[in-house]
């Protein structure tokens, strides 16, 4: 079984345990979020400007971790922050470019201070530009500040400067007591207006909608299928966030914007491509705005979805439905992607395809997105 290569749009830094000490004064940094373990590992708390998350640390069935590895406080397997040791997980692994967003950056969607939200936001960038500065195969998505939307455009202008490619927003805008609640809201096409001239791709992660401890405690189901079904509420504000930007004709104004929605799965992009066409359609008096294509077109064009796993959806999306913009994401370092088995999982998907399709999923939708990322090895016979 020879290697074949494949770009990854869904992966991650873990953060150094410093990174905001060493980058923010004091006291901004001491609110930014951090994570603090139960004695007995299976718990943590993340505090985050003033709030407290408790939950239960997520460990896979099967794969490859130990109990040992599992008990460690931090999980990181070596390449979580050391880019050369990285590379060498990449190589075996057969990824060779990939879209990187936060991981302990993730919570910082939660905070509701928006001089936080840009002092944070500039320092996971810096450091995001410092990773991606050392080897020309990563694509560091940078933080924006959305609290307020002129930071938002400001550090947008300042990452696209700096040379970052990506710009990471959480599935639901604003924080989750206030401000922007769709993005079909007028007020933010200043920003879009900026990503779009910028040329800066729209990156959303499933998992990232802002919380107070309230709301987040309550889809937290703990009862009979909680942990599946956490996990299948987890993939529906990306379709919800690339759903509003297709209706609203945000897209449609700007034919050019791309957008990522990453480890949600590509199964789903067909599916609402026909429910929002079927609605402009049989709704069409009570339509706006008009759009000059199909809102089920725009999602297919504009909107790009990756896989991991999935076996039934993925693939087809592409063989059978006519979706280009599927594509793979390991979701390294974390334990629920592939990381170890990367190779088993991209044969399992990919070897009874046309060479066209199977080398589109791997590499080419990828490569649309970050034309500038230099091209994979040539796969082994
Ligand atoms: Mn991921």
């Amino acid at each position: 079984m020879g290697k074949i290569w494949a770009n990854s749009g869904d992966s991650h830094f873990v953060e150094p345990d410093d990174l905001f000490a060493t980058h923010l004064p004091a006291g901004l940094a001491a609110r930014m979020p951090r994570s603090v373990r139960d004695a007995d590992g299976l718990w943590e708390t993340v505090h985050v400007d003033g709030q407290q998350y408790r939950r239960r640390i997520p460990k896979p069935e099967s794969g490859a971790m130990t109990d040992a590895e599992f008990a460690d406080p931090h999980r990181r397997v070596p390449g979580a922050e050391n880019i050369p040791l990285r590379l060498e997980d990449l190589d075996l692994e057969g990824i060779w470019s990939e879209l990187t967003y936060p991981s302990m950056g993730a919570w910082a969607f939660c905070i509701r201070d928006p001089e936080l939200a840009l002092a944070g936001s500039m320092a996971m960038n810096d450091w995001a530009l410092e990773m991606q500065q050392k080897s020309p195969r990563l694509v560091c998505a940078a933080a924006l500040p959305l609290l307020a939307i002129d930071d938002a455009i400001r550090e947008a202008m300042r990452a696209r400067t700096m040379g970052l490619a990506a710009v990471s927003l959480p599935v639901r805008p604003g924080p989750a007591d206030g401000h922007f609640h769709s993005y079909a809201d007028p007020c933010l096409d200043p920003l879009w207006d900026v990503l779009d001239d910028l040329g800066l791709v729209i990156a959303f992660h499933v998992g990232t909608e802002p919380h107070t401890p309230e709301t987040r405690t309550g889809i937290r189901d703990t009862g009979r299928g909680g942990a599946v079904l956490n996990y299948a509420e987890t993939s529906f504000g990306g379709q919800r966030a690339a759903c509003q930007l297709a209706a609203s004709g945000v897209l449609d104004a700007r034919p050019n914007l791309r957008v990522i929605v990453s480890e949600g799965g590509a199964g789903w992009v067909p599916f609402m491509a026909d429910r929002l066409d079927e609605g402009y359609r049989q709704h069409s008096a009570a339509v706006s705005p008009k759009l000059s294509r199909l809102p089920g077109e725009i999602l297919y064009e504009q909107v790009y979805a990756t896989f991991q796993h999935d076996r039934r959806s993925s693939t087809t999306t592409a063989t059978a439905q006519g979706y280009r913009n599927a594509l793979f994401g390991s979701d390294y370092p974390h334990w629920e992607g592939t990381f170890g088995h990367t190779q088993r999982t991209l044969h399992e998907l990919c070897d009874d395809l046309a060479p066209e399709v199977s080398h589109r999923l791997r590499i080419g939708a990828f490569a649309e997105l970050f034309p500038h990322v230099p091209t994979p090895p040539a796969d082994e016979p």
